[in-house]
């Protein structure tokens, strides 16, 4: 028997579907395994699949990612809630679309101790309770110093969410580039950073740091870490790809055009 797991919203109509997803799963040789699975099927939004992928973060090299979604169609979550049958003979074909999409590495060092966090869509430096200053590097060459409440660093896949609240532009698949945009950036005669969205090369490394980063945060997709004064952030795709399974007739501007 194959293995598969299931991360869901509590809502009634995602169990409902769930509960039917059950039923011919099992029908089709696959068994519930929610600790070593080799298919993960989020029910959601994306946002539920962005919880899936981290809860399976440690294994994601071995598992193939589906997304069936309960409202609209997100740019993670390919099939609709009446399309089960057409996800199970796409997944059953001998050859289904896999699409590969890169995450963020971020290493956060402090106090002499390093961290390590992925993020799928993208990370954020915010500090809201007072104006953050801190320098920003394109691999190892000093590009600004930005004062205000922070800075967004997105991928590809990400372009959708905050970055695009954030100002920044949609990067069509396939454009797997770094997007950093300002959060309420501070720009008058004294301070002045860069004002619009930077698109950057796939392999650079942005770095950040501060003279102070207390009170600051780092968040990770829907994940969130406190900075510590010394904190220095260093980010750039890794190596790490989460396998997607895609509906091959729903195109990017399709999806795009279902979201807005
Ligand atoms: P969440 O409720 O899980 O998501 C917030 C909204 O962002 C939801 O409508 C979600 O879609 C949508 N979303 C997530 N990834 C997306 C993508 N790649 N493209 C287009 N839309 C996307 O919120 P959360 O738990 O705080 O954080 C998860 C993500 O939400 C973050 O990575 C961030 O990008 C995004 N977010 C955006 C804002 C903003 O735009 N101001 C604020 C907070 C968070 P579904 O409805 O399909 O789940």
């Amino acid at each position: 028997m194959k293995r598969f797991a299931i991360v869901s919203k509590e809502d009634t109509l995602t169990q409902e579907v769930q509960m039917e997803l059950l039923n011919k799963m099992h029908a089709n040789n696959w068994e519930l395994d929610q600790v070593n699975p080799e298919l993960v099927i989020s029910i959601g939004g994306d946002g539920t699949f962005l919880r899936a992928i981290h809860k399976y973060m440690d294994k994601l090299s071995s598992i193939l990612f589906v997304g069936i979604h309960t409202g609209t169609l997100g740019f993670y979550t390919n099939y609709k809630r009446d399309e089960i049958d057409l996800f199970i003979h796409d997944l059953s074909s001998d050859n289904p679309t896999v699409h590969r999409i890169p995450l963020l590495g971020v290493e956060i060092a402090a106090h002499g101790t390093l961290d390590y966090v992925y993020a799928v869509n993208e990370i954020r430096v915010e500090n809201i309770i007072r104006t953050q200053l801190m320098r920003i590097y394109i691999d190892e060459e000093y590009m600004e110093t930005f004062r205000g409440t922070g800075v967004c660093i997105s991928t590809q896949a990400g372009s959708t969410a905050y970055n695009r609240s954030a100002g920044g532009a949609i990067l069509q698949e396939g454009l797997d580039f770094l997007q950093l945009t300002e959060i309420t950036g501070i720009h008058h005669h004294a301070y002045r950073s860069l004002g619009s969205p930077f698109i950057i090369k796939k392999d650079s490394e942005i770095r950040l740091e501060s003279d102070n980063f207390l009170e600051a945060i780092l968040c990770y997709d829907h994940l969130v870490l406190p900075l510590l004064d010394d904190s220095v952030i260093t980010v750039g795709y890794c190596t790490q790809t989460i396998n997607l399974l895609v509906r091959p007739q729903f195109t990017y501007i399709q999806r795009l055009k279902s979201l807005f």
